[in-house]
């Protein structure tokens, strides 16, 4: 048997009602790791091209990491994958919590769904009793009492469902696990309720094994330990705060929207600010959680009396940022009931604000009005306005029908030169990071498979913390000298950051390490999995799956070379005042540099013939050419 790995994944099949176990060669764990890799590997050969993403054909992944349900620090995540409605791109999105563990302790390093049931389903894994079974009394229930209502059956099952929104096919709407931990981006949620899926329920007691496990308890303790005793720094921060810890200095900073990306602090001063920062939300702070596996816990219950909320999950930094300064609201309490208003209907937070972002600014500009708004008087900061639109976008009534598929969306129906406010990549919301803060960001938002996106290895994110600057995250890895000026060594290090993100990711690790201490990478793969690797060998592997990402989405007519970004995310014309004046972002530049690295056409972003069949990707070529 394998380490790290059972070498089997399950195939469901919603229209006819079967369940299928595939074996894997061993060849495909070392060439593609797991989650994202395994994925985009299984799902490039087995979905026809220009698959209709909510049609029969379209496949949704599950996939844990590689050394997924091993104790090894921080390496707890699953991830979702297939093609995303939302950008017609390749889709993936990545979540923590303890699904992922589940998935192979049901015995399978992945479930593959396609298919589309005649009337709601959830699906049942528990160890070798799979089930497929009715779902009527769930469909229509928020994701809590879904959830709730599965437990009282099936004790003790993790659960991947989604709510309301994604049964309506809403393009923004995401996949919930365990209550709290979403998988937000590329709009799964309507894949799952394309297929009439409400759930999946699993639970198993299957072991894995481990190649040396005395090693990985040595590690695994000095990891951890000098996490526990943490007295500063992010992974001190990221526990006793949860990510709201970023509030102020994001925004101080310009890496915070602000105003729908057209504000700059002086929209968003300290008096509103300091309304909504880590110490305030913490006072709502009943007690930790996290991950499966993470010493860190940045998750947080929390108690809300004066919002009427026994209990809810701590807003993360992205939420705070797009219902807060994106809005220019500086109600605390209404970002706690935002972001249960979200997670309950299965709502990605980010791409809702960013759709009420832009209503407020067409309103402001009289592109809309009260009659458009059912009444809603849209202005920025004004709380009530902002729940009560949330709330329409959840019940897909009203102004809130055109809102619940994003922004781009909403601006086709609207028209009116309502396009410029919508502010997205080929329809994914932005993140809440700004390109003029993170330059490099700009060309992963533009130009990723997965466009949008600020966890898609932009290389300023990656070093944005003092600890990456100096090289330290993993010993071996090395950014070239001289990366942070324009010219080769940076487009070197935008490839070495690509490359290397797909592989922490489909070793299933998340993504906060980057900010945290020293990962003893390749010692932890040998104690789990028992490979030697360098460092060489992982950027080869991440290389691949980058590669395959982006075939992907160029097999289904997707040219992201051609991709635009607003011209306010990337400063063009340049803000005149605020952290980010005088800042205009070259992403184009970037890519065509980036490319050059990456073996691609620098002017359609397709990867050369010669690049894909050095990284045993042979396969794709009829595709492409
Ligand atoms: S740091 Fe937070 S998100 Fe990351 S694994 Fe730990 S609990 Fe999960």
């Amino acid at each position: 048997m394998p380490n790290a790995y059972h070498g089997k994944i399950l195939w469901i099949d919603l229209s006819e009602g079967t369940f299928r176990e595939e074996k894997l060669p061993d060849e495909i764990y070392q060439q593609y790791l797991g989650g994202y890799g395994l994925a985009v590997k299984l799902i490039y050969e087995n979905m026809p091209k220009k698959t209709d993403a909510l049609g029969p054909d379209a496949i949704i992944g599950y996939f844990p990491g590689l050394l997924t349900g091993s104790i090894a620090p921080l390496t707890g995540r699953v991830m979702l994958a297939g093609k995303s409605p939302l950008t017609g791109t390749w889709g993936d999105s990545n979540c923590g919590g303890y699904f992922g563990r589940e998935i192979k302790k049901c015995g399978y390093d992945g479930i593959l769904i396609k298919g589309v049931a005649e009337t709601p389903k959830y699906i049942t894994i528990i160890n070798n009793d799979k089930q497929i079974l009715d779902a009527d009394e769930l469909w229509g229930l928020n994701i809590y009492e879904t959830e709730d209502k599965i437990i009282e059956k099936h004790r003790n099952v993790k659960i991947a469902a989604i709510g309301p929104a994604g049964e309506r096919l809403s393009l923004i709407s995401c996949i919930i696990h365990d209550k709290m931990r979403a998988a937000g981006r590329s709009g799964f949620g309507a894949v799952m309720g394309s297929k009439k899926l409400k759930a999946l329920a699993i639970k198993g007691d299957q072991k894995l094994s481990i190649a040396n496990n005395n090693a990985l308890v040595q590690i695994t303790k000095e990891y951890n330990t000098s996490a526990k005793n943490a007295e500063s720094g992010a992974m001190y921060l990221y526990n006793k705060f949860g990510l709201s810890c970023l509030n102020f200095s994001s925004v101080i900073s310009g890496d915070a929207p602000i105003k729908n990306w057209g504000g700059t602090p002086e929209d968003f001063p300290m008096e509103k600010l300091n309304k909504i920062v880590a110490d305030e939300i913490n006072k709502y702070r009943v007690r930790n959680y996290g991950c499966f596996s993470c010493p860190v816990q940045c998750g947080a219950v929390m108690k809300v009396p004066e919002a009427n909320i026994d209990e809810t999950h701590i807003p993360p930094y992205e939420t705070c940022m797009a219902f807060g300064p994106l809005l220019l609201n500086d109600d605390l309490i209404s970002l706690f009931i935002l972001n249960d208003l979200c997670n309950r209907a299965g709502l990605d937070v980010i791409s809702v604000g960013g759709s009420v972002a832009f209503a407020v600014e067409c309103f402001e500009n009289q592109i809309i009005n009260k009659e458009d708004t059912d009444g809603i008087e849209l202005t920025w900061g004004n709380t009530d306005a902002i729940i009560e639109i949330v709330k329409k976008i959840i019940n897909n009534e009203g102004f809130g029908k055109i809102l619940a598929d994003g922004p781009k969306s909403a601006a086709e129906t609207i028209g009116k030169g309502s396009e410029k406010f919508a502010m997205h990549s080929k329809g994914q919301v932005l993140a809440m990071h700004d390109p003029k803060f993170f330059n490099t960001m700009a060309r992963t938002y533009a130009y990723d498979p997965t466009p949008g996106r600020h966890t898609a290895s932009s290389l300023d994110h990656f070093i944005s913390s003092g600890f990456m600057n100096r090289n330290k995250y993993v010993k071996e890895f090395q950014l070239p000298r001289g990366f942070k000026r324009p010219g080769d060594a940076r487009y070197e290090g935008m490839k070495m950051c690509a490359a290397f993100h797909q592989c922490i990711n489909s070793l299933g690790m998340c993504y906060f390490t980057y900010w945290f201490q020293t990962y003893p990478l390749l010692e932890i793969i040998k104690a789990v999995v028992g490979w030697d690797l360098s460092i060489d060998d992982i950027l080869e592997k991440g290389l691949r799956i980058q590669n395959l990402r982006q075939a992907f989405t160029l097999r289904e007519g997707v040219i992201l070379a051609n991709s635009e970004l607003p011209g306010r995310v990337v400063g063009d014309p340049p803000f005149e005042t605020g952290p980010n004046r005088g800042k205009k972002i070259d992403y184009k530049s970037d890519f065509k540099g980036f490319c050059e690295k990456m073996g691609w056409n620098p002017e359609n972003g397709y990867p050369l013939e010669e690049t894909l069949n050095s990284l045993d990707l042979g396969f794709v070529v009829k595709d492409l050419y």
